[in-house]
């Protein structure tokens, strides 16, 4: 047996690496990125997928692999094709960043694998969180009494917030059919799968109008919720955006919060996209309310520039959210004991978990404030730039004033269908690579729609994009 076991622990030991081992992935790893960041300038921000990936497709057997050759496959398989989301050239959809500092905080993080999720495993990194978490209870205006959780994005945020409104309000199951959920056709996409997930899917969904901004319109909200009063329903939940997805629109949060008060509505502001924007005093104003909000969810990973991996939910009192995420498990009680204050793993729907606080407390230490509020004031002044060019140039169709750094436009061609038009426009900077957009359908019109958010997205793209259009325009007319 003894045999057996030493015979097994040196195959099995070859999984610990020596000093010059680590030293040569280091290097490597170090050599890889570098020539990937000082070529970033250059890079496409789009390639079409051509379907060849054949180190990819290899199965995994019982032999190791070269490390170049993993690096190789990662160069020609994985880092070519598709959104180049390192590149400030990527202002599609909602962009991420990619802080370097963040991949250094995860480097760290992940070799000593420090336990976050409870106070006695890490008593550091879980101070270390609470402190970042603090940080955004404070930007959002919350009281000392407010908690909240680091998650892996912005739709797992956004299902714990749904689940502890849902315990916190007291939707049974019984009372699921007769329960009122007010939001806009604008509402991120994650909060109908959040709603489904936590057993909310047959809850009556009042859409609420909007006005000309993509704006909850609070009057058309108000008498929504006195109707179902009067029929006998029950609404309990409303969700806003403080920057929604497709527009940039920031819901009149003050007016939402006092209605949600006065009704004894649980209000939860979705600003997964917008809510750094906070640091910005050109925007500051727009979030006023955004206080009152029971819970809130904001993404690190857009807005303050992070590797995907990073949102957040603030409850303005952690009680609630230790209320919905309560267990009893007889194999914690070591950790548990003679705990004076909540654990991540106490607010969290995840037990197991990345030490996730070291890639955005690295970089805002390191960096300090200052240059995460110029470069998202910079986003909003790029939009605003953007948008007032457009609207000075002819046959151009702009959307609403950005509230935040999305744009929304469109070319009116003299003839022919305005749809088709721009499908071949989008097409066309998609062909070129250089920048990459998306599209959008407002109001049953195909638009092209710009985000500006990447902290290398500076003047010098978003005038690509502009000269670039006008000659394609010029091309496809002619
Ligand atoms: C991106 C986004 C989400 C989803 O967040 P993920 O981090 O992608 O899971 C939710 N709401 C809004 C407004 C968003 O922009």
């Amino acid at each position: 047996m003894l045999e057996k076991i030493r015979q097994l622990e040196k195959i099995a030991t070859r999984l610990e690496l020596d000093h010059a081992e680590r030293a040569d992935l280091l290097n490597r790893a170090g050599a890889y990125t570098e020539s990937f960041l000082s070529g970033i300038n250059g890079m496409k921000a789009f390639v079409p997928d051509t379907g060849r990936s054949p180190r990819l497709e290899r199965a995994f057997d019982e032999q190791a692999t070269n490390f170049g050759t993993l690096l190789d496959t990662l160069a020609t398989e994985v880092d070519r094709e598709g959104i180049n989301a390192a590149s400030g050239g990527h202002m599609a959809y909602i962009p991420g960043g990619g802080l370097y500092p963040s991949a250094v905080g995860d480097f760290l993080a992940d070799v000593s694998n420090r336990y976050a999720g409870v106070s006695f495993g890490s008593p550091g990194a879980v101070k270390l969180e609470k402190q970042l978490v603090r940080w955004m209870c404070d930007l959002v205006g919350y009281p000392q009494l407010a908690g909240g959780d680091l998650t892996s994005g912005g739709s797992i945020a956004n299902l714990t917030a749904i689940v502890t409104a849902r315990e916190i309000m007291g939707i049974r199951a019984r009372d699921v059919e007769q329960s009122c959920v007010y939001l806009t056709e604008q509402v991120h996409h994650c909060v109908g799968k959040s709603l489904r997930a936590a057993g909310l899917g047959d809850c009556i969904r009042r859409v609420v109008p909007m006005d000309n901004r993509y704006r909850m319109d609070v009057s058309a909200l108000e008498e929504l919720i006195k109707k179902d009063v009067t029929r006998g329903l029950k609404p309990w939940l409303i969700t806003a955006s403080a920057g929604t997805t497709d527009t940039g629109a920031v819901d009149p949060l003050n007016q939402i919060s006092e209605l949600a008060q006065e009704h004894g509505l649980w209000l939860h502001v979705d600003a997964a996209y917008g809510g750094f924007f906070l640091l910005c005093e050109e925007t500051r104003a727009m979030f006023q309310g955004l206080e009152k909000a029971h819970s809130i969810v904001m993404d690190p990973h857009k807005g303050l520039f992070l590797p995907y991996g990073s949102g957040a939910v603030l409850v303005q009192d952690v009680h609630w959210l230790a209320q919905s995420q309560s267990y009893e498990a007889d194999y914690m009680q070591d950790a548990n004991a003679g705990q004076a204050e909540y654990s991540p793993a106490d607010l969290s729907l995840e037990l197991s978990r990345p030490f996730r606080g070291l890639r955005m407390w690295i970089p805002l230490k390191l960096h300090g404030l200052a240059p995460f509020r110029a470069a998202l004031t910079e986003k909003i002044w790029l939009a605003r730039f953007f948008h007032r060019e457009l609207e000075s140039t002819p046959d151009w169709e702009t959307g609403p004033d950005p509230d935040l750094s999305v744009v929304t436009f469109r070319y009116l061609p003299k003839n022919g269908n305005a749809d088709d038009f721009n499908q071949r426009l989008i097409n066309a900077v998609r062909e070129d690579g250089k920048v990459v957009i998306s599209s959008t359908q407002l109001d049953g019109k195909f638009v092209m729609r710009l985000a500006v958010l990447h902290y290398r997205t500076h003047l010098k793209q978003v005038e690509y994009l502009l000269s670039f259009l006008y000659r394609k325009v010029r091309e496809l007319s002619s």
